[in-house]
């Protein structure tokens, strides 16, 4: 019975020796267990979320960058955001209050009696002159040829000219082997008359702007029209021999100066087969004379790019528009190398118009 008891006692003192090791090992798996938990916990805690704070930064980063890059386009393009579904006439159509500021800006000049290309302004010394070709030319060594086409053209309009500077931007555009078109206006300054029959022989478009360029004139009645129109026409003719059919209308087709009907001023142009010519792309050199020739060709190249077919840049051949000129080796060897083909205008080139001609004159 003693010995009985003995053993039980013994027995149990094994049962719980080993009760107390399993309760000791259990333990240490749960505070291993824990501490795993803990683990994950710790990493689904921070881990995660830090590395998704830095996948959004950076996320978020990227699309700023984007954004601001949208922003200078938007800016440079205006109104030209969504180019793809865009034709060039509706581009056009947008263009017209651009045009307006800029006929408005003209019109205050010339109520003033002054048109800017007939005042005798400065000129810079030629020593500044010949300078700026040399840097044209050392710049222009590997860009004569074009390899890439985008299957878009770019017409580059000069108007209001000729001036002091046209034969700086004739150079310019041979150094180059550009071809432009010009519409000219009347001027009377003897250093100038060789021009317009140098744009002719470097095998550039002459085109009319006008004989007067002076709103109230032109635009006074349809018989002062008509009679500006051909003194500029018979003008060119005794200059060049060249019988122009190309027309832009001082401040555009969409100009609010005109006291007559458009449209009878478009069917005299058209009874006579003259076609004329707005813009879709403009530098806003007649705008802003101070602004730099970088900022000139983001305005252009603005439009040109949001433009979903050719392009026609107005610009200007003004005396207080050498900016204008310097701008243009740059214009001319982007242009070249995102794809497009500069070509002056001729006959088969599809005009882009502000205002379309109805055929119908309004009383
Ligand atoms: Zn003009």
């Amino acid at each position: 019975m003693e010995f009985r008891k003995k053993t039980l006692t013994e027995y149990e003192k094994e049962i719980s020796a080993e009760e107390i090791r399993e309760e000791k090992e259990f333990h240490r798996r749960r505070v291993r267990n824990f501490k795993r938990m803990l683990m994950v916990t710790f990493i689904a805690v921070c881990a995660i979320p830090v590395s998704m704070c830095t996948y959004l930064m950076i996320k978020m980063n990227r699309l700023d960058a984007r954004l601001e890059k949208l922003v200078d386009r938007v800016e440079e393009g205006k109104t030209f955001v969504d180019s793809e579904n865009t034709s060039p006439n509706d581009v056009a159509g947008t263009l017209v209050s651009e045009q307006m500021a800029y006929g408005d800006l003209e019109k205050g000049t010339e109520s003033e009696g002054i048109r800017v290309t007939l005042t005798d302004s400065k000129e810079n010394s030629d020593g500044t002159h010949t300078e700026d070709i040399e840097d044209v030319e050392g710049d222009s060594q590997d860009i004569t040829e074009q390899t890439y086409y985008n299957g878009k053209k770019v017409y580059l309009t000069f108007d209001d000219g000729p001036s002091t500077y046209t034969g700086e931007l004739l150079d310019v555009l041979d150094t180059y082997n550009v071809k432009a078109t010009f519409f000219v206006v009347y001027n009377d300054k003897e250093e100038v008359q060789p021009y317009y029959q140098e744009i002719v022989d470097r095998g550039h478009t002459i085109a009319m702007h006008s004989y007067s360029h002076v709103y109230d004139q032109v635009y006074a009645s349809k018989d002062s029209f008509v009679e500006d129109v051909e003194k500029i026409h018979d003008f060119i003719y005794d200059e060049t021999g060249v019988d122009c059919r190309f027309y832009r209308f001082p401040g555009g087709s969409s100009n609010q100066v005109s006291k007559v009907d458009i449209q009878s001023l478009m069917a005299y142009l058209d009874e006579e087969n003259i076609t004329y010519f707005d813009w879709n792309s403009l530098s806003g050199d007649a705008v802003d004379s101070s602004l730099t020739p970088s900022e000139l060709n983001t305005n252009i190249l603005g439009y040109v790019r949001a433009n979903a077919g050719d392009s026609v840049v107005l610009m200007h051949d003004l005396q207080n528009n050498h900016a204008t000129i310097e701008a243009l080796p740059e214009l001319i060897q982007t242009l070249k190398e995102e794809g497009y083909e500069i070509c002056p205008i001729e006959d088969d080139t599809i005009p882009v118009q502000h205002v379309q001609y109805t055929g119908e004159e309004n009383p």
